[in-house]
């Protein structure tokens, strides 16, 4: 009763090829955030402070997203920090830890745990910046264990 359509097998897929090193892309650019990434480029971590209600914010803005103050500064961060949550995705050499980290200055940025291995990392341990080139662009901050 079954037509040769309905009997056809799926073609079969090749292999995927195996997947080399992560490459991390160029981190994309906004005027705002210009003096963040020439930063990140001589190995210092900014984040923008707001001298109208004294918060700290990541990611840089001109406008405090706070209080919406204009009257932001940059502020040279320590440069560590703690885990707040991560999760490593892929397999073998192309597998990388997103995370969560929460600078000594108290914002949390999305970041890649590095230099690592993911099975020894735990929410809470202490984390320092490190800065990993990317591919053609701006040094791009990233965090290993302390
Ligand atoms: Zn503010």
């Amino acid at each position: 009763m079954s037509s040769p359509d309905t009997m056809q097998d799926k073609p079969a897929r090749p292999p995927a090829p195996a997947a080399g090193p992560r490459k991390i892309p160029a981190p994309r650019v906004l005027p705002e955030s210009l003096p963040y990434w020439t930063a990140a480029d001589e190995g210092r971590l900014l984040v923008k402070q707001c001298k109208a209600c004294g918060e700290v914010h990541h990611y840089p803005r001109d406008i405090c997203p706070h209080c919406l103050s204009a009257d932001t500064v940059w502020l040279q961060a320590a440069g560590t920090g703690t885990v707040y949550s991560f999760s490593t995705m892929g397999k073998g050499e192309a597998a990388y830890t997103l995370a969560f980290v929460t600078l000594a200055e108290g914002v949390t940025l999305m970041t890649n745990l590095v230099d690592c291995d993911p099975a020894t990392l735990a929410i809470g341990q202490p984390v320092r910046v490190v800065f990993k080139p990317s591919e053609g662009g701006h040094a791009v901050p990233m965090f290993t264990l302390a």
